[in-house]
C-alpha cells in the first residue's frame, strides 16, 4: 500500500501555506511505520525553524470557559499581530471522536481569522499520548510561522499533566468559588501551574471570584513558598472580554523572568529539560512498538502473561525470562 500522505513541501510548510500544514499535521498523527519515518525526516528538517514562538498551556473543567477565554484572548492577540495556534488536546478524541473539545462551533471569529490556526490534536498518537503527537505539531506550527502556540487541553487524566511539561507557560481556568477545599484542581496541578485565572468574573459572581482569588493566593504561598516564579491568581470574563489585556502582561513578564539571569535562564532550563523528557518518551515509545511488533516476544508474553495470572510463575521471574528473549 502506498503511504497514506503525499510527500510534504517544506518550503510551502516553511512559507506558512495552510494546506501544507495541515497536511503535515495528519503525517504525524499517522501511526503507519512507513508515515512514521516520513514524518520523523520533516520534523527534523524543521526543527531549526522552530523553537521562537511562546508556547502556553490552558486547561480547566468543561464548561469553565476555554473556548470562551481562548476566543477572547486570542483576537487579542491576532489583533496585535500575533499569529496563533490552537492546538486542543481532547482526552476523549480516540474513544468518542472528540466529544469534549471536538465541537466545531467552538471559537467561532477567532477560526474565521487569517492568523489564527485551531486544530484538534488526538489525545493518543502512533508513539503513546498526547506529548508525542501534540509536541510535533506545535513544532510544524512554529515553522509554518506561528509566533503562539496555544495547547488547550481538559483538566481530566494524564493530558493535563503531559501539557504542562511541554509549554513554557501553564494556566489554568478556574470557576468563582467559595469552597475551602482546592475545587477541582489536584495538588500535582497546583505545583506545575504558572497562573490560575478565576473565569466568569461578571454580573453576581464578582465578589465570589474576587474571594477566590484571595483563597488560591493563600494556598499557593503555602505551597510554593521559594520557587522562583510565585504563580499569579487573576480574575476575568472571557465573555465581556475584562481582564484578558492584563493576563497577556502577565504572560509577557513571565518571558521576561525566565529569560534573565535572575531567574537563572529558567526558560532555557525549562526547554532543555522538556527536550530530554521528549528523548525519554519517544524512546520508550520505539521500543513498546518494538516489542510489539516483535511475534515471537508477544507470543512468549501472553503465554507467560496466562501464568502470572493463574500463579505458575511470578511476575519478576515473567520479567526476567522476557528480558531473555529481547
Ligand atoms: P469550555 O467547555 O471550558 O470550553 O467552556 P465554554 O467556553 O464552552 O463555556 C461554557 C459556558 O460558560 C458557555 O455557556 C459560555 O457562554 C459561558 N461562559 C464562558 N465564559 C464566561 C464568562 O466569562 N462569564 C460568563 N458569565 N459566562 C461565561
Amino acid at each position: 500500500m502506498p503511504s497514506a500522505t503525499p510527500s510534504i513541501n517544506i518550503e510551502a510548510l516553511l512559507s506558512g501555506d495552510r494546506r501544507t500544514l495541515a497536511k503535515a499535521i495528519t503525517l504525524v498523527e499517522s501511526s503507519r511505520s512507513d508515515d512514521r519515518a516520513q514524518a520523523t525526516r520533516l520534523v527534523n528538517n524543521v526543527l531549526p525553524h522552530t523553537g521562537k514562538s511562546i508556547r502556553l498551556g490552558i486547561s480547566g473543567v468543561p464548561g469553565v470557559g476555554k473556548s470562551t477565554f481562548i476566543e477572547s484572548f486570542g483576537l487579542n492577540l491576532v489583533e496585535a499581530s500575533r499569529k496563533l495556534a490552537v492546538l486542543a488536546v481532547d482526552p476523549s478524541s480516540p474513544l468518542a471522536g472528540g466529544s469534549i473539545l471536538g465541537d466545531k462551533t467552538r471559537m467561532e471569529d477567532l477560526s474565521r481569522h487569517p492568523d489564527a490556526f485551531i486544530r484538534p490534536s488526538p489525545s493518543a498518537g502512533a508513539l503513546g499520548g498526547v506529548a508525542q503527537t501534540t509536541r510535533e505539531t506545535m513544532l510544524l506550527c512554529e515553522a509554518a510561522g506561528f509566533d503562539t502556540i496555544v495547547v488547550e487541553t481538559v483538566g481530566v487524566g494524564q493530558s493535563e499533566y503531559d501539557v504542562a511539561h511541554m509549554v513554557d507557560f501553564f494556566l489554568v481556568l478556574m470557576m468563582p468559588n467559595a469552597g475551602d477545599d482546592l475545587q477541582g484542581i489536584k495538588r500535582g496541578i497546583m505545583e506545575l501551574v504558572d497562573a490560575l485565572v478565576i473565569n466568569k468574573a461578571d454580573g453576581d459572581s464578582i465578589s465570589l471570584a474576587k474571594q477566590s482569588r484571595q483563597h488560591y493566593r493563600n494556598a499557593f504561598h503555602l505551597l510554593r513558598p521559594e520557587d522562583g516564579w510565585k504563580p499569579e491568581v487573576h480574575c476575568c470574563s472571557a465573555l465581556n472580554r475584562e481582564g484578558i489585556v492584563e493576563l497577556w502582561q502577565m504572560i509577557e513578564r513571565y518571558f521576561d523572568w525566565s529569560n534573565s539571569l535572575e531567574s537563572g535562564s529558567r526558560f532555557k532550563q525549562k526547554r532543555s529539560a522538556q527536550n530530554l523528557q521528549w528523548m525519554k518518551q519517544l524512546l520508550h515509545a520505539a521500543m513498546d512498538l518494538q516489542l510489539k511488533n516483535n511475534k515471537s516476544f508477544t507470543a512468549e508474553r501472553k503465554r507467560l502473561e496466562a501464568q502470572v495470572l493463574q500463579g505458575q510463575i511470578t511476575p519478576l521471574s515473567a520479567v526476567e525470562s522476557l528480558l531473555q528473549k529481547i
